[in-house]
């Protein structure tokens, strides 16, 4: 490869394993090996002083000596404020820690195909809300990368998928089990082999680690039965993580094989355990039916919206599709979906296919486990490349770039230099009008809510946008108009909510329930001498990023306010703290 040659990559930030692809010279989307030559990289990190952070492979392993150093499952608390961890006394962010995994995998694709890697797409599960999303953004802007976008697991699988497709309409179910997560989506492919999302149903604390947990835990009770005079605490943390690595080998193992045997060695003691397949999915017969639900509901929803024609779907739409499912699972799947796609690598669990095929009787088709996402992440990137060029193209011809402007001047710059591949050379957009831009049709992810006095009585939650809502060109607007709630009111609070509550309503209840979270809050300053019921326009747009922006507008005056959510989320980092983090990255060496 000529280091001339202008290529943008695809990441699969993962719970467990990332992964990094890139359209090559033929437009095929490919994986690049890191510098151990693994398809992909184990998402743990081991902090072993301030300037000196270890990725991967070497990291597991060093996890079992120093596990108070090593960060895994850094996932699970992107965007939240869950993450305690000081290696060397100074507090990290999950946002940090991603962005060494970032810049490890992307160090070692630079490496390995000799070119720079600056530009990228990074995929997020579907159920991440406003300040997850927001939060992988800057751990790659902390990482040094250019981020083109943040798209959604699910459709960087249906752009991987739609290369291989051919023909005919169908509709296709991707259950896609990943270290951490399960998430499933229902999708259409149309006759001019566009995919649109049709909804989407998962669970966030549901993947393969959480299978390796229930092999640890038979593990453990079984090396206890076997040497009755241990103690719980004669297992030491370097014992757990030992047993925890074995635990997932195991797991593998019986992917290939019907038994294996883990050799255990703990506080003088040893123990050679076998584990049986058959065990196995009796340990682990819960976990697979969890997912079962999960599809059974993602089923239902595509039937009751097909039943809803577009229009919101009623509970009692959805329970009794979901009834439907339940009674006869088979009649009902085969009645919508045409075909089951399996992604992320724990789908390889034979116990997966045959529970499908047992629940659904559908045909499965297994789509690159491990790979599907950052492949898919890679078209998107090309995609994404490809329009800012041609944007900005057209903007110098136009003689519109105003190239005093610095921030201007630096964003032309990231864009003069056109990609090696355009996104027509890649198979299945090859001698397709459609654009890989058009290629999928989102649909919202979660609902979006403002709390509103119904009948200036009654506080409630209104949802101006509700989840798995179709997103025509890429985002949802929605405006409706409300009434203020007294006369005189200097000023109208707008609190607004995510959550994945379905209904046009909700109770405030809700929220104290931990079902729905708070987003942010923006005021409208009014004048003061509006009557009651004076009329306010409130503007929630979401984007295909996942991130909302809130504006509302004083109707008699034409006051406007217009807020950006991501600012208010607890949570979220500052620009000005992703910027410093940025500089501090900088100074700290990742292998
Ligand atoms: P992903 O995030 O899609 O890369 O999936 C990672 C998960 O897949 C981890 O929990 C792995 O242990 C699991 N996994 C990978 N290969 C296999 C296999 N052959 N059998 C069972 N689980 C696997």
């Amino acid at each position: 490869m000529s280091a001339d040659n202008k290529f943008v990559f695809g990441i699969d930030l993962g719970t467990t394993y990332s992964c990094i692809a890139y359209v090559d010279e033929n437009g095929m989307p490919t994986v690049v090996k890191n510098m151990e030559g693994d398809n992909t990289t184990p998402s743990v990190v081991f902090f072993e002083d301030e300037n000196n952070v270890t990725v991967g492979n070497v990291a597991k392993e060093t996890a079992v000596i120093e596990p108070q150093k090593t960060v895994s499952f850094v996932k699970e608390h992107m965007g939240k404020d869950d993450f305690d961890f000081a290696p060397y006394g100074q507090k990290i962010s999950p946002e940090e820690v991603s962005s060494h995994i970032l810049k490890k995998i992307t160090k070692d694709a630079s490496e390995q195909l000799g070119t720079e890697v600056r530009d990228v797409v990074i995929t997020c599960p579907a159920y991440f809300g406003t300040a997850e999303c927001l939060a992988t953004k800057h751990a790659g802007e902390i990482a040094g990368l250019n981020v083109l976008a943040i798209i959604r697991e699910p459709a960087a699988a249906a752009l991987s998928y739609l290369t291989r497709h051919q023909g005919s309409e169908k509709t296709v179910m991707v259950y896609d089990l990943g270290g951490g997560t399960f998430d499933v989506t229902v999708m259409k492919i149309g006759s001019d082999g566009a995919a649109e999302i049709v909804c989407y149903d998962g669970d966030q604390a549901l993947g393969g680690q959480h299978w390796d947990t229930a092999v640890v835990d038979y593990l453990k009770d079984t090396f206890q039965e076997q040497h009755s005079d241990m103690q719980e605490d004669d297992w030491m943390p370097e014992d757990l993580q030992d047993l925890r690595i074995k635990a997932e080998k195991a797991k593998i193992e019986l992917s290939n094989r019907m038994q294996t045997k883990v050799t255990l060695n703990v506080a003088g003691r040893r123990a050679q355990i076998e584990l049986t397949r058959e065990i196995f999915d009796s340990l682990t017969q819960s976990l697979l039916s969890r997912s079962l639900d999960c599809t059974d509901r993602a089923l239902a929803m595509a039937i009751a919206k097909q039943k809803s024609a577009g229009e919101s779907v009623e509970d009692a739409v959805f329970n009794q599709a979901l009834e439907q499912v339940q009674n006869d699972s088979q009649a009902a799947a085969k009645g919508i979906v045409d075909e089951i796609l399996l992604v992320g690598g724990s789908t390889r669990m034979p116990q997966v296919a045959a529970a499908l095929t047992e629940r659904y009787g559908l045909e499965q088709q297994i789509l690159d486990p491990d790979e599907a996402v950052a492949k898919g992440a890679a078209i998107s990137a090309l995609a994404e490349y490809e329009g800012r060029v041609e944007h900005w193209q057209e903007q110098q011809k136009n003689g519109s770039l105003d190239m005093q402007d610095e921030e201007t001047k630096e964003e032309a710059a990231k864009y003069q230099t056109a990609a090696a591949v355009k996104t027509t050379s890649i198979p299945g957009f090859r001698n397709n009008k459609l654009s890989i831009r058009q290629a999928v049709t989102m649909a919202a992810t979660k609902s979006y809510a403002l709390q509103v006095v119904v009948n200036h009585e009654e506080v409630k939650c209104q949802n101006l946008i509700i989840k798995n809502a179709k997103m025509k060109n890429g985002e949802i607007v929605v405006t409706q108009r409300f009434g203020t709630d007294e006369a005189d009111q200097v000023n109208a609070q707008i609190l607004v909510y995510e959550s994945d509550l379905a209904s046009e309503y909700f109770e405030v209840s809700e929220i104290d329930n931990g079902n729905a979270d708070e987003l942010g809050t923006a005021t409208l300053e009014l004048p003061g001498n509006l009557p009651a019921d004076s009329p306010l326009d409130v503007t929630f747009k979401l984007t295909q990023e996942g991130i909302l922006e809130v504006s509302a507008k004083d109707v008699t005056n034409g006051g406007e306010i217009s807020v950006t959510m991501q600012a208010t989320a607890g949570s979220m980092l500052s620009a000005a703290e992703v910027k410093a983090l940025k500089e501090k990255s900088k100074r700290i060496a990742v292998v």
